[in-house]
């Protein structure tokens, strides 16, 4: 039984005062939902004060992002180190905003992915396909390649604290969900190449979220799909109603 994992990523929104009230509305919404696991990811400057408004409930924390070296002359990075100082148990790695925008590599996911686990951090890794390659028939080429090149070195120990979020770019921030099928086939395709490049325990424990304009209205269907395990959500976690209502999906 994988244990579902819904999680909020908040993206370049929410100042403090904002980020305490939407975890405060939040917290009671969410209070009597067992058996899902929830994680919001607010930006780096307020990890310590949402990880105070959270303490008590069942709501975890996750960063962004976060660079590969422990502490040295890096200005403007963060480490995994301190990511778990400032209350953090997961990280988001690779996203494809910053695939897109900030030049990262399936080489700096990994970097960054092996010292978060060394850290101790569960890693959300990030991986999708551009509509471009998708119109071009190489959607499981680069699912493939991401995957593999995402997790090279890593261990099967390792990967009990990685959820993989698969996340169609072309999905993102567009309002245009992957279909149920669209969405339940690379999943699928995703559990087997880690069967290939691990084993099928390996395969069958991992958690594959799926990202990409997720809403109250479509959550349901796509949990009903059998290889996915819950869901990365931006624009709808940014109110506790409706990312409450996600959260919510099994009532
Ligand atoms: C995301 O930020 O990971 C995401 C999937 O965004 P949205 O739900 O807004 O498409």
């Amino acid at each position: 039984m994988r244990t579902p994992i819904i999680a909020g990523n908040w993206k370049l929104f929410k100042k403090s005062s904002e980020a305490v009230d939407l975890v405060m509305n939040l917290a009671p919404l969410v209070k009597s939902v067992g058996g899902v696991e929830i994680i919001v990811a607010p930006v780096f400057t307020v990890l310590a004060t949402v990880k105070r408004a959270i303490a008590g409930s069942t709501i975890k924390l996750a960063a962004q992002d976060c660079f590969w070296e422990e502490e040295g002359a890096f200005t403007g990075e963060i480490s995994p180190g301190m990511l778990i100082d400032a209350g953090c148990s997961h990280v988001i790695i690779g996203h494809s905003e910053r695939r897109q925008y900030f030049g990262e590599t399936n080489e700096t996911v990994n970097r960054k992915s092996k010292a978060a686990l060394a850290a101790g951090l569960t890693v959300l890794f990030c991986i999708g396909e551009t509509l471009a390659e998708r119109e071009a028939d190489k959607t499981f080429d680069v699912l493939r390649t991401q995957v593999r090149d995402g997790l090279t070195g890593l261990t099967k120990e390792n990967l009990a604290r990685i959820a993989i979020a698969y996340e169609p770019v072309w999905a993102i921030g567009t309002g245009k969900t992957a279909t149920e099928d669209q969405a339940q086939e690379a999943h699928a395709f995703i559990r087997g190449v880690v069967a290939e490049l691990y084993d099928h325990p390996t395969a069958d424990a991992i958690r594959i979220l799926y990202g990409g304009s997720v809403k109250p209205e479509n959550i349901k269907g796509l949990m009903a799909q059998s290889d996915i395990d819950g869901a990365l959500v931006g624009g709808a976690s940014l109110k506790a109603d409706s990312f409450s209502a996600i959260v919510n999906y099994g009532a």
